[in-house]
């Protein structure tokens, strides 16, 4: 491969005018890179990232595989095996260890790529400008000379000299660890300034917290600031999983009993006179038997799958353990525009000093015109309708795109919105030199755009009505403007609340020119206001969240929407979801109470109104400490805190920044807060599954530890050869137990309450059913046995010990069906609704009669054919497994149901 060019860091940028900025890395401010000119430098500069995440190497994961401590027992067997001549067996244990090794890399391989691949989806996205048009690209792809547009919320891709800001503000805290926003302008610093105090740049790594702007790419990848210090980003966090470290600390639990139990049967038997060398190979047997070795593969693929199975259903995991947490979630916090809601905003009406207006039309489409009671009227007669609607559209940084798709937008709904109304009476954007803007954030809950007109600063306001009317203090009418009397007041409060109480999204309006001399900060502009009006639009909840709701319900999950908008707003759109709500309690009105009164009312049916990011916090923090696990989405900058502090954070993967998306533990793919359902679904299914396939390997060691040890107590040859329990552990049993892990949901998994964090993987339950189980494996193993002993004769024992071999195989086989389901019978599951395991079971069973027919496997797991009675007789011995636990399931079913 080519080794990287580097863009020469000769230039001090920051210093640099802007016009040099642009002729040195030749680019056009306005129309960006050509994508041809971008393809050659990005094959020149290379890729825009940082070391690359660690991928795993292949030989790595292989290496994993034999640097177990089971696998260097059996290594050591099979030299001892040679060491005494038994060359056979030496091969035959290496032969299987080499085949688990592969097995096993090919599982986890796989499950590596998955989430190499899940990286990929993970990687972060820029806008651009390329040819004139702005575009969506992974930042990987961002070369030098690039246009990046920045606005609130993005996360800075490269390291940037900036061309346009208009009250930009950087957090720069992960590249300087100064925590107060860093105000940026595109005036030039002096030659030589440090890093932290180069205003005139934005730097990759930190984020855009105020403002807009627009900067030209400097410096890429390793190149940056942050390349230079930085190692890693944007990784999927690859720590084990509380259930992994549950399993690996079982794991170590058993291998701890399985070496003294060896070692015990190994003594004791040599003591009471049997061979030295019998009585080791015992003993590897017994070790061999009770370690689950196919477990961790089985669990990370099944991880790994799961990631998969996670985004079918639009959930994008960033750390593996969030299945887990998803599936046992006891609590959702949810925001409601875009997750509850479609987040389609069309204006319907508007509040004007002087009458009531309502805009017909639909979605993005301009098409429609203005009603006054039912009656269409000419928009020129109304001045005041104007200029809110040209102030909707200064006050604004969303598009509206017409072309062969239709039309559609570019940024905020909302926003968007107001410039679809606005063209509904002809309007049009007007070009205005922006002195500087105010934005909207979730604190603010408004946003002011000040811009030249006339020679005159005016500014544009609009935000949520309560805070509007506070900084007004007149207001406009028929083309005039006079003293906010106390009347015009209650009328707006009570034109826009009637608006919220029908479900509408209210927003009102509001300008004011600038005196001469002022001083452009936030409490100097945003007061004096001229009020213009209120609009209120419709944003229809999506059709898929009742349907949700009423699962959540089922599922015992607390669904609480936190919103930022208005109570009444929120308490119309919770009725018409479902939503059980008999009262919305404002954000501020959390400040006064303290935590135990907040505890008590979690207990309601409330819902959250006109909240801020910290509120979110606070409700995150007493739900946590009541011991609930918490799920709570958010989008915004300043979402991240409460986004990080519940147990899964859920940022939006449309309308979300990266700044939420960053601190999130999975992002939904399409906003939608049915996904989330649908993802405790899944995260559910998982749980269920891992626990079933731990469960069936456990009771299948149990079986073989059982017929091992009690045959050493009865006496006589061995039942089970080292080489047979690691065939059967290693290769048929890891095999059925991955299809296991795929087994679809049960009916019903959504009708029972959360699991709880205590709990065990085990429970006494499980532990039972495993021992009962595994008995039975055992005894009706050792059976067979000694059956066939008994019969004598001169091939008595290698006969036995296949129909042994074979009978605790075709066993556990029987035994599977028993752990599709812990509780429903098999009508319920349906046979056939897992192919994957029937496949398994196919390939496994079909293996088994290999071993036993095909000569040279013959000769490596020392069995001998067997006739068509002998199998006869293993499945007679093994069918009742599954008929008896089938029955027990059937009994309990129809007791259950008959009570429910
Ligand atoms: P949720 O928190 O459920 O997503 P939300 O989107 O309504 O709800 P915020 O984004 O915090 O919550 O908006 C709060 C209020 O601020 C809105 O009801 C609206 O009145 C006002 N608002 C929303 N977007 C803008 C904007 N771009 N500019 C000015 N005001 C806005």
């Amino acid at each position: 491969m080519a080794k990287k060019k580097t863009l020469e860091n000769k230039y001090d940028w920051a210093a640099l005018k802007i016009e040099d900025v642009i002729q040195t890395l030749k680019t056009d401010p306005e129309k960006g890179l050509s994508s041809e000119e971008a393809e050659k430098r990005l094959k020149k500069y290379g890729l825009n990232r940082l070391q690359k995440y660690k991928k795993v190497k292949w030989y790595e994961v292989l290496i994993r595989q034999f640097v177990d401590i089971l696998i260097i027992i059996l290594l050591i067997a099979a030299g001892i095996a040679f060491a005494i001549g038994e060359v056979g067996d030496a091969l035959t244990i290496l032969a299987i260890v080499v085949l688990n090794g592969i097995l096993g890399f090919v599982q986890e391989w796989k499950a590596e790529k998955a989430i190499e691949a899940l990286q990929k989806m993970l990687s972060p996205k820029a806008k651009v400008i390329r040819d004139g048009k702005q575009i969506e690209i992974d930042s990987k792809y961002i070369v030098p000379g690039d246009i990046v547009v920045l606005q609130i919320g993005d996360k800075v891709p490269a390291d940037l000299r900036l061309i346009e800001a208009v009250n930009l503000k950087a957090d720069e805290s992960p590249l300087t660890g100064e925590s107060v926003p860093v105000h940026k302008s595109v005036e030039p610093v002096k030659p030589g300034t440090p890093l932290a105090a180069k205003s005139s740049m934005v730097w990759m790594g930190t984020s855009i917290v105020n403002g807009v702007g627009k900067g030209v790419v400097v410096a890429t990848g390793m190149e940056t600031e942050f390349g230079k210090i930085a190692k890693l980003t944007q990784t999927v966090e690859i720590k084990p999983t509380p259930l992994q470290r549950k399993l690996a600390v079982l794991g170590k639990q058993l291998g701890a009993i399985s070496i003294a139990i060896s070692v015990i049967v190994a003594v004791v038997g040599w003591i009471a006179g049997k061979p030295l060398l019998e009585m080791f190979m015992t003993g590897v047997s017994l070790a061999v038997a009770v370690v689950p070795e196919g477990l961790p593969a089985v669990v990370t693929i099944t991880l790994a799958l799961g990631v998969k199975a996670m985004v079918r259903r639009k959930v994008l995991l960033r750390r593996l353990q969030a299945a887990e947490a998803l599936g046992s979630a006891q609590v959702i916090c949810t925001d409601k525009t875009g997750t509850l809601t479609k987040n389609e905003m069309t204006v319907r009406k508007i509040w004007l000093p002087c009458c009531e207006i309502e805009a017909t039309g639909y979605g993005y489409d301009p098409a429609g015109h203005f009603e006054i009671k039912g009656k269409k009227i000419d928009y020129h007669k109304y001045p005041d309708l104007l200029e809110l609607l040209k102030t909707g559209m200064i006050c604004n940084h969303a598009k509206l795109i017409h072309d062969e798709k239709g039309w559609h937008i570019q940024g905020e709904p909302t926003e968007a919105a107001l410039i679809v109304a606005a063209y509904k009476a002809w309007l049009s954007v007007p070009d205005l030199r922006h002195y500087t803007e105010f934005s909207f954030n979730s604190i603010r809950k408004r946003m002011t755009v000040i811009v030249d007109e006339d020679g005159k600063k005016v500014a544009y306001t609009k935000g949520a009505p309560e805070v509007i009317i506070e900084r007004c203090s007149k207001i406009l009418e028929n083309g005039k403007e006079r003293p906010l009397t106390e009347e015009d007041k209650q009328r707006f409060i009570k034109a826009y609340k009637q608006m919220a109480e029908n479900g509408l999204r209210t927003l009102a309006l509001a300008k004011r020119v600038l005196p001469e001399n002022i001083k452009l900060t936030e409490d100097e502009v945003e007061k004096d206001l001229t009020l213009l009006g209120v609009v209120g639009m419709i944003d229809p909840p999506r059709p898929e969240v009742p349907p949700a709701i009423e699962l959540a319900k089922k599922a015992g999950i607390k669904v609480i929407m936190i919103t930022g908008d208005a109570p009444e707003t929120a308490l119309a759109i919770a009725k018409k979801i479902g939503l059980p709500a008999k009262k919305a309690v404002l954000g501020e009105d959390l400040k006064s109470m303290s935590d135990k009164e907040l505890k008590e009312l979690l207990k309601e049916d409330v819902i959250f109104a006109r909240t801020t990011p910290e509120n979110k916090l606070r409700i995150v923090t007493v739900l946590q400490k009541e011991g609930l696990i918490v799920g709570m989405t958010g989008d915004g900058v300043n979402d991240a805190p409460a986004l990080k502090k519940a147990d899964i954070g859920i940022a939006m993967g449309l309308r979300g920044t990266d700044v939420a998306k960053e601190a999130a533990d999975v992002i939904l793919l399409d906003d939608n807060f049915a996904s989330i359902i649908g993802g405790v679904e899944e995260g559910r299914r998982q749980y269920d599954n891992i626990q079933k396939f731990v469960r069936y390997l456990l009771s299948s060691n149990t079986g073989e530890v059982t017929a091992i040890f009690l045959n050493v107590i009865v006496g006589g040859p061995l039942i089970l050869l080292p080489v047979q329990i690691l065939w059967m552990n290693l290769i048929t049993d890891g095999m059925t137990a991955v299809a296991l892990g795929v087994e679809p949901a049960e009916k019903g998994i959504m009708e029972r309450p959360p699991r709880s964090p205590k709990e065990h993987i085990l429970d006494w339950k499980g532990i039972a059913m495993i021992v009962f189980l595994g008995s039975y494996i055992g005894l009706a193993t050792l059976w067979l046995f000694h059956h066939y002993l008994e019969k004598g004769g001169a091939e008595a024992v290698a006969t036995a010990q296949t129909v042994a071999f074979t009978g605790i195989i075709i066993l556990e086989k029987m035994n599977v069906f028993n752990f599709r389901s812990l509780v429903a019978p098999m009508k319920v599951i349906g046979f056939l609704s897992n192919p994957w395991l029937l496949l398994a079971w196919t390939v496994t069973v079909g293996s088994q009669v290999a071993a036993v027919y095909v000569p040279f496997l013959q000769d490596a797991l020392h069995t001998v054919p067997l006739k068509l009675e002998d199998w006869a007789l293993i499945f007679a011995v093994a069918v009742p497994i599954f008929l008896v636990v089938e029955l027990y399931k059937i009994l309990r079913w129809r007791k259950a149901n008959k009570n429910a």
